[in-house]
């Protein structure tokens, strides 16, 4: 017996080699049903090999995928002229061991580019036969926006507004149930990555609904990342995917229309840390933060018309009735200042322009403990104006938050 167990051993390993073998060479035919052992004594073999650690190939976009294997499917919510339709790339990593599915999105706005990169480096440099569990990578959700460098859909609507979507509602509806039922249904966790909208920027960050446990529990495992605290609009990608029992994160680099490699760097090394400590993948350089900086947080507006000037750069630290810029109306020579509301740290803000009376200038964080995330922020904000673009075509950004007309979050936030 003692010499037969080395042999088998190693039969059982070229057998293991030779299966995922066939399975890279044929890559779109179902991998063989795991061969059920046949007696007490077969059982018994069996688990000195390396079949029970194996995962078993997945389906997803009618495409059959073999464990330790990365492939490109395509999704297509099928709304445009058949001639005319360019399906969007999806990225998939299948481990060779068993493990969750996570999901990462970007440029569901078109004009947002770092997500893309993140998920390219990402995606690119794992290893399948490495991995535990499944990546999903889609880089760019809306390559039709993405074309236009433009942050709408083609009918001008914002497809992160529309989500789970409805088959029989408007495109960007349409467009939102596809990706939602064919792609987001398959996720364990999900990442959607934005930037900051309409030429602001913001700290590399995530943003959560920190009063779901699973979301608290997920958001603690990306490192040096703060993580803020928001439900989430309804209609967004990632209060949908929260409402369906998908732990969900939105992480936010940088600004739109630009490249920011170290918003870059932040997102990878924040997504390798979430993949380790989830088990799924090993990294060797781990942002070793025990906890995670949670934030409460607010927008300043600017209460005048004209060009900002900006006196505080991202991941200042603030102080209550500090400037925070300075808007001059360039004929009159009038000017007025942004002031912040409380002390706290500028996790977001609005690149020097022009701006209107209302304009959202300076988000402001506070450093808030798990307990004083639910109560509301120390500091005499107005309440937002609320705006709604539900079922109207978008003829101006959406600025304020809580466009679905709810009033609930104590916190002011921008989705983007
Ligand atoms: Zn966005």
């Amino acid at each position: 017996m003692n010499l037969f167990l080395p042999l088998l051993l190693a039969l059982s390993i070229l057998l293991t080699a030779a299966s995922s073998h066939a399975n890279e060479a044929e890559p779109d035919e179902p991998a063989p049903a795991p061969v059920e052992p046949h007696s007490a004594s077969d059982a018994s073999l069996k688990s000195d090999s390396a079949e029970p650690g194996m995962a078993e190939p997945i389906t997803l976009l009618n495409n059959t995928i073999a464990p330790g294997t990365f492939r490109t499917l395509h999704w297509s919510p099928g709304l445009s002229m058949t001639s005319l339709n360019t399906p969007v790339p999806v990225l998939v990593a299948h481990g060779a061991a068993p493990g969750p599915t996570m999901c990462m999105t970007a440029a569901l706005h078109g004009d947002e580019l770092n997500g893309i990169e993140i998920v390219r480096r990402v995606l690119h440099q794992i290893e399948p036969d490495d991995l535990k569990g499944t990546i999903i990578g889609m880089p760019i959700v809306n390559l039709d926006g993405f074309r236009r460098a433009s942050r709408y859909m083609s009918d001008r609507r914002d497809l992160n507004r529309y989500f789970p979507g409805n088959p029989i509602g408007s495109y960007a509806s349409r467009v939102a149930h596809s990706l939602f039922h064919k792609v987001i249904l398959h996720c364990d966790y999900l990442v959607d990555i934005h930037t900051g909208s309409f030429l602001r920027t913001n700290l590399p960050q995530l943003r959560g609904d920190l009063k779901n446990p699973m979301i608290l529990e997920f958001s603690r495992h990306f490192g040096g990342m703060g993580v803020l605290h928001h439900r989430g609009g309804s209609g967004t990608l990632r209060r949908a995917a929260a409402d369906s029992g998908i732990p969900a994160i939105t992480m936010e680099t940088g600004g739109p229309h630009s490249l920011d490699q170290e918003s870059v760097s932040h997102g990878v090394k924040g997504m390798k840390n979430v993949l380790h400590n989830l088990g799924m993948y090993k990294t060797v350089r781990l942002w070793l933060i025990p906890q995670p900086v949670f934030y409460q947080s607010t927008w300043v507006r600017s209460n005048q018309g004209g060009i900002m000037l900006s006196k505080v750069v991202l991941d200042e630290k603030v102080k209550k009735g500090q400037l925070l810029g300075r808007v001059i109306d360039p004929i009159t020579n009038t000017s007025s200042d942004i002031i912040s509301p409380l002390d706290g740290i500028v996790l977001g803000k609005a690149l020097d322009q022009v701006v209107s009376p209302g304009f959202a200038t300076f988000h402001i964080g506070i450093i808030a403990t798990e307990e004083q995330l639910a109560k509301p922020i120390p500091a005499e904000v107005k309440a937002p104006e609320l705006e709604s673009d539900e079922g109207e075509p978008i003829t101006s950004p959406p600025l304020a938050p809580g466009e679905s007309g709810e009033l609930v979050e104590p916190f002011q936030d921008m989705e983007s």
